[in-house]
């Protein structure tokens, strides 16, 4: 039976740490704060800004939620987020995304700072995780993969990594963050060949392809460490959600596995804040 790579302890351990920088900012009179810019009301995003705010709770930051109507024009929006960009009080901001089609979306996302860019939505923050600049900050959810591999202590140099998924969001980024750390990195998307095979070189496999239960026994192999991102409806399980490999197949058989829930996704919170205590000790010149 293979190790359960919970998210929770790896979460509070980070909320832990944090609960300490913003004491620490707060005795030079400086208060972290989140703003958190909402379209509409998915219940995907108000199910994440719930947790999001509920993290910030738990280690004394603050929020600001910002919330427009879907059918919000393209300049109203664009002033409203220079203006928020422009809070001296607001040191990370989080868009929900994708925003409704009218909008565009690219040319909004570049008017985010990026030094207040937490979820890594401009190309200036994709630029600086390229460059390996300290500065940028990735992804949430690739970085709470990292955390999750940090905390239990996974080797990561010289191994074996393989991403499943490319996406700008989650699997390139994860490339990037582990090959940082010195691992071999082969990235999979839809035109891999023989993707089973090439999945069952990895010693730590990264699944974020958005296809429920998708990575099967033919997929891993003895000693491997499956990280699973994926978040989709359980096809088996109404109302329930799955990741993208299918746990009952894999778990019997790899070393260590992350649950959906309770994995990856239960770390993106803590993330969120990290980079946003981050940001404001960068802007306050104290990091
Ligand atoms: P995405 O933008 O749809 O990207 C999916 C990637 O998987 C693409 O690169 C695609 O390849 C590849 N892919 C799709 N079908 C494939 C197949 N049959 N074989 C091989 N590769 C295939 O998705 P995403 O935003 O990266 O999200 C991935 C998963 O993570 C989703 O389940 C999402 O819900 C979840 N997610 C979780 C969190 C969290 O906090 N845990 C956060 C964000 C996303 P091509 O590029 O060739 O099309």
């Amino acid at each position: 039976m293979a190790e359960r790579l919970t998210g929770k302890p790896v979460a509070d351990a980070i909320k832990e740490e944090l609960k300490g920088r913003v004491a620490d900012l707060k005795a030079k009179g400086i208060v972290p704060k989140l703003g958190i810019v909402r379209v509409g009301a998915r219940s995907d995003d108000l199910y994440y800004e719930g947790g999001a705010k509920k993290t910030c709770e738990s280690i004394g930051m603050e929020y600001e939620v910002f919330e427009y109507p879907q059918d919000i024009d393209q300049e109203s929006f664009e002033k409203a987020i220079t203006e928020i960009g422009a809070r001296k009080d607001i040191h990370g901001i989080l868009m929900f995304s994708p925003l409704p089609k009218h909008l565009n979306e690219r040319k909004i996302r570049s008017l985010i700072p990026v030094e207040k860019d937490v979820d890594s939505l401009t190309l200036g923050s994709a630029g600086k995780v390229f460059a390996d600049d300290p500065t940028g900050f990735p992804p949430c959810t690739p970085t709470a993969v990292m955390e999750i591999l940090k905390y239990y202590n996974i080797p990561l140099e010289g191994k074996r990594a393989v991403v499943l998924g490319r996406s700008l969001v989650v699997g390139k980024p994860a490339a990037i963050l582990l090959l940082r750390e010195n691992a071999t990195v082969t990235i999979c998307h839809s035109r891999t060949k023989n993707l089973p095979e090439v999945c069952r070189e990895a010693d730590i496999l990264v699944a974020a392809v958005g296809r429920a239960k998708m990575v099967k026994e033919d997929y891993v192999k003895p000693g491997m460490v499956v990280i699973d991102v994926g978040i989709n409806e359980d096809p088996d399980n109404p109302g329930k959600y799955c990741g993208d490999v299918d746990f009952e197949k894999v778990e019997p058989i790899v070393d260590k596995i992350t649950p959906v829930p309770g994995g990856v996704g239960s770390v993106t919170t803590a993330v969120l804040c990290k980079h946003t205590v981050k940001a404001c000790e960068i802007l306050n010149g104290l990091a």
